[in-house]
């Protein structure tokens, strides 16, 4: 294999994570390659506004993803609409396979796979996704408008989208097993305040009742008092936190007991070359402005560890020993 065979860095993912680091691989001048199966830009673009970008008081989810897509392409970052199915490390270097066979071997990996929506696993939750079920509110609250909706809960994610949802729907529920919100004070105060929504505290969703036109209830169970009620509404917003996407994460990389890459300071994990960021980290907090601070980090680390490993020759292996 010659050290034609393989680029700087792979990065795995277009969230703000991915993104950011595709930037500061750019300004290392790597050579890096962004693959991302879907819409670049990830969760972002789910949320109806982002006020918490410094410098930005008030953006849409989409406009803040679209112009980091746009400042990293100006920086001429390749990015790839590709799935990757495996990531493999070796001595040499790192494979990444993608659907359809193609093998990139790379000097170091960025994981930036994000994660995605906890589901509650209840009876017919699946069954009627995208029929009442969703995800996602920016989404679908459009179909909602002037109906009931529940919103089940108690984070940020959970109010930013009630309040989302009580702008269209005539009344939201927000159905928490808690009597206390998980979420930001400033959410906590606007939703308190918002008249449409009114909470369902201490009480989880045990049932969905649905018909051929979609769903017409959710039961809902008080954990302290066992007592059950079913309440009228058209669609079930889940908003129970995230599961890290972390099936391409390779074996023997250290994880955390919920399923996210435990890493050092420089977001690297335990096997050399690999590393994880944004949503998909163990961390204290999972934000967006953090998702684009892992992305530095892993990106000039990244850039530092194939810098020294070029200066140590580990490249140098000869042009006949395993050319593809
Ligand atoms: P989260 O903070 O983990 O909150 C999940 C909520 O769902 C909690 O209230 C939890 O209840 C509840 N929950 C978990 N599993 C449940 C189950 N099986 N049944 C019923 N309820 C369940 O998740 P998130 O709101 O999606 O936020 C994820 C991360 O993104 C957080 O770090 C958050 O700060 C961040 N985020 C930030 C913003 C922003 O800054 N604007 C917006 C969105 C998200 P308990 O409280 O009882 O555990």
């Amino acid at each position: 294999m010659s050290s034609e065979d393989r680029i700087d860095l792979v990065i795995v993912g277009g969230g703000p994570a991915g993104l950011t680091a595709g930037i500061y691989a750019m300004r290392a001048a790597m050579h890096t390659l962004l693959v991302e199966r879907a819409v670049p830009g990830g969760q972002v673009n789910l949320s109806e506004a982002v006020e918490n970008w410094p410098g930005e008081p008030h953006i849409g989810g989409g406009e803040l993803a679209l112009k980091m897509l746009e400042h990293a392409r100006q920086y001429g970052l390749e990015i790839r609409d590709a799935e990757v199915v495996a990531v493999e490390p070796g001595l040499e270097c790192h494979t990444v396979r993608l659907a359809g066979g193609e093998e990139i071997r790379t000097h170091a990996v960025i994981l930036a796979t994000g994660g995605s929506p906890r589901k509650l696993g209840v009876p017919g939750e699946l069954e009627y996704y995208g029929k009442g079920v969703s995800y996602c509110a920016v989404c679908d609250g459009f179909f909602f408008r002037g109906k009931s909706v529940a919103v089940v809960g108690g984070g940020d994610s959970a109010v930013e989208e009630a309040l989302y949802l009580a702008k269209l729907a005539r009344h939201v529920y927000l159905v928490h097993r808690r009597d206390q919100l998980r979420a930001s004070m400033i959410l906590q105060q606007r939703a308190r305040a918002e008249c449409k929504i009114e909470f369902v505290w201490n009480s989880q969703v045990t049932a969905i009742r649905a018909d051929a036109s979609g769903v017409r209830a959710v039961e809902v169970e008080n954990r302290q008092s066992g007592a059950r009620r079913d309440l009228a509404v058209d669609g079930l917003f889940v908003f129970i936190g995230f599961e890290p996407n972390n099936a391409l994460v390779p074996a023997g990389a250290r994880m955390s007991a919920e399923g996210y890459v435990i890493t050092d300071e420089a977001c690297a994990t335990n096997i050399p070359g690999i590393y994880a960021v944004g949503d998909l980290r163990h961390k204290y907090a999972r934000q967006i402005v953090i998702a684009a601070a892992d992305g530095c980090t892993a990106a000039l680390a990244a850039a530092h560890y194939v810098e020294a490993r070029k200066a140590s020759g580990v490249c140098a292996v000869p042009e006949e020993a395993g050319r593809r």
